[in-house]
């Protein structure tokens, strides 16, 4: 993929390109941001545009030739790219690298090293990467891939050029779902209305939040006026099984409410298009259930369930949780 196709990053490659195109790459970045934004894709385009046989213009690449070929299948020589070994980069992994970079790049253009999850390294591996960053080899340029730099040490963090990444729009992560995963385009608003400007989390999210479950569950919303003591323990008693469904369901719950008041606070939107809602596909739904509630129960009901995520992440008992929650939630 080439500098024009990243979303949403147009200042960090901006920086990034003007330094190639002057000659003056530093010889250790940290790029910096939330995971999932494209920090390491821009990572291995710069290798790329810096490697490339044909560039269509100085500073990017052409996509055709073998150099960047082998980038892109990540089969390149003189592109090194380290990562995690199980929960931490680690002093071995360090040790390796610092062997290969021994030796002057292998096909005779710049050689990068990109080193994704930077924050993950143990505190040995950090001081032995400290050596190099201190002398770094010729023709070499180093790239750490962090989001969280507290984790790095001091001395790490000062001798790296660093290079911000901010998060995604969400019109831009639905165009990374349409486009890299074909995906249509009612989930791929869904998604990234749920993954906070991360393409990477609403990537995860595909894997995990079932298209179908959301709806099954969105009913069981509308529907729990309705349900019997007995079928709301048992309901409770299911999902509380596991953490990650409770997860989602609350929060599925919550931008529901959400909607619901968005929709109530604008009224009968007869353009509909300028309703931000993240259920967008359901907008006569939305609109229709908005009418059952008033705006005050709607604003506690979103502080219910805000209140029963919290608790929930402090360990609190789910089921307990849950069963509170719906109780209160079925008085409407
Ligand atoms: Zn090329």
């Amino acid at each position: 993929m080439p500098f024009n196709q990243i979303w949403g990053q147009e200042s960090a490659i901006t920086i990034l390109r003007n330094s190639l195109r002057s000659g003056r790459l530093a010889h250790a970045y940290l790029f910096l941001g939330p995971e999932g934004v494209g920090k390491r894709l821009t990572a291995l385009t710069l290798a790329k545009a810096a490697n490339c046989q044909s560039p269509p213009e100085e500073g990017e690449s052409c996509e055709r030739c073998s150099s960047c070929g082998k980038v892109n299948s990540l089969n390149h020589a003189d592109v090194i790219l380290l990562a995690p070994e199980g929960e931490f980069i680690k002093i071995d992994q360090i040790r390796d690298l610092q062997k290969r970079l021994r030796y002057r790049p292998l096909e005779g253009g710049r050689r990068f090293c990109v080193i994704d999850s930077a924050d993950s390294m143990n505190e040995a591996a950090a001081n032995a990467l400290l050596k190099t960053l201190e002398e770094p080899p010729d023709e070499t340029h180093l790239i750490l891939i962090a989001s969280r730099p507290h984790q790095l040490l001091p001395t790490i963090l000062s001798r790296c050029q660093w290079v911000k990444f901010k998060p995604l729009f969400s019109g831009h992560i639905v165009q990374i779902l349409q486009k890299v995963q074909g995906m249509e385009v009612e989930k791929a608003n869904f998604l990234a209305s749920l993954a906070g400007g991360s393409a990477g989390k609403a990537l995860a999210l595909d894997d995990r939040v079932d298209f179908q479950k959301r709806l099954d569950w969105l009913r069981a919303f509308s529907d729990l006026s309705g349900k019997t003591t007995e079928e709301i323990f048992e309901v409770c008693e299911r999902i509380a099984k596991e953490e990650e469904e409770v997860n989602d369901l609350l929060e599925l719950w919550k931008l529901w409410v959400r909607d619901l008041m968005v929709s109530k606070a604008q009224g009968e939107d007869r353009k509909g298009s300028s309703l931000r809602l993240i259920n967008h596909d359901l907008r006569p739904k939305v609109s229709e259930e908005a009418r059952n509630y008033s705006f005050d129960r709607l604003d506690s009901l979103f502080t219910l369930i805000s209140d029963v995520q919290k608790s929930i992440a402090r360990n609190a008992n789910r089921q307990l949780a849950l069963e509170t929650m719906m109780f209160e939630m079925r008085k409407n």
